[in-house]
Order: structure tokens, then sequence, then C-alpha cells
């Protein structure tokens, strides 16, 4: 019951953002390009329980979106919005040619050998040399504790990685936002309410650091 009114919810939204704010996305102030991470043949992490990562990406992608619709600054354009692989380098290259402000891809983590291991994690691209990297860490730092916070989840911290995303000409961050690995947390990531806590949230939080940066700037 609770799903399907979720669903009608998200229908209700799709078909109001369409009518009420079509051609008024143009004049939205900030672009985000927002990743549903792996899909099609590459399913990502498998959980206990059978769930597949790229649904649950995909999921918390949809909703962001979904919440963007009623946003009056923020334009979400989603990599994927079906099942269906993208290569990496297209992923960052459509925030490249769109010229976006943001670059975020949503994951799920998976542990190789511990069911127990869970909470949240916020990853950035490599090294202190590259030219985004101290936006990237306050960005990643917010998101981590925001997100952690809001879902009462572990806070893993941030982290710093090689990571495809070093490739994005705009901050860009990766979020890990629970582990299928863990029994427990698998059920909650499949939890459409969790997974709309979390969009949320995300949302909120790239909300606040582009107006402040662009304070800054
Ligand atoms: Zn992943």
């Amino acid at each position: 019951m609770k799903t399907r009114l979720f669903t009608i919810a998200a229908l209700l939204l799709i078909v109001l953002g369409t009518t009420v704010w079509e051609g008024e996305s143009r004049s939205k102030k900030f672009l985000v390009v927002l990743d549903a991470g792996h899909g099609g043949w590459d399913s990502g992490a498998k959980g206990y329980y059978g769930t597949l990562e790229k649904n649950i990406n995909l999921s918390i992608a949809r909703w962001v979106w979904i919440l963007s619709q009623m946003d009056p600054e923020i334009e979400i354009v989603l990599t994927r919005d079906d099942d269906r692989y993208i290569e990496l380098r297209d992923r960052t290259g459509l925030a490249n040619k769109l010229n976006a402000d943001l670059y975020v891809s949503i994951h799920s983590n998976a542990h190789p050998r511990s069911n127990f291991t869970n909470g949240v994690e916020v990853l950035v691209a490599d090294s202190p040399d590259h030219p985004m990297y101290g936006q990237n860490v306050t960005l990643a730092k917010l998101l981590q504790k925001r997100i952690s916070q809001k879902i009462g989840a572990n806070d893993r911290g941030i982290h710093q990685q090689m990571l495809y995303i070093r490739w994005a000409q705009m901050p860009a961050v990766l979020i890990e936002s629970g582990f299928v690995s863990n029994p427990l947390e698998e059920l909650k990531l499949r939890n459409p309410s969790y997974q709309l806590a979390i969009a949320q949230t995300t949302l909120d939080t790239i909300r606040d650091f582009l107006e402040k940066n662009r304070r800054a700037n």
C-alpha cells in the first residue's frame, strides 16, 4: 500500500512537473547531472536478498529528479532513466557537454567479506592537485553528514579514490548510500520512504552548496 501511494505521488509529480514547469527549466539557475550508477548488463553489487545495486541507484536518482520538478532553482538531468548501461566517459561527458554546475553519481555499497559492514560514504576523485578538489571535499562532507543523520545510518566519512568522476569539469562526488551486502541495510535501501529521504537530503544539500558557492564567486 505504501509503495502504491508513492507510485501515485510520483506519477502526480511527473504530470505536474511536465505541465506546470514545462518550458521554465531553461531559466533555472543550476544544472546538475545526476548519475544512477551501473545499469543494463552491469548490475553493480548484489544484495544478500538478491537486490541489484543498479535498481536502488536508479530509484534514488528518479526520486531526486521528481523532487527537482518542484524546485525553482535546480534542473536535474539524469544520465539514465531506465535499465541500461552507459559508458563512464559518456556519463561525465554529458555533464561536460551541458556545462553542468555539478555532477553527482549515486551508488550503493557492498563489502566482499562482511555482512555486518553498513553506513553511508561519499567519495571524491583522487588527489588534492585536482582543480575541483577543494569544492569536492566541501560538498562530500556536507552530503556525508546530512544523509547519514537524516536516515540514521552509520557515518563512514568521505573517501578519496581513483574514480572516473575526475573527468568531470565541475565539482563531482559519488554517494554510496548504504551496503546492499548488509541484509538490514539492504531492506532499508529497498524501502521507497528511505530512498525518498536520501533523495530529499541530496537535493537540499546540493541546493545549499550551489547557492553558497555562487555567492562566494
Ligand atoms: Zn556501484
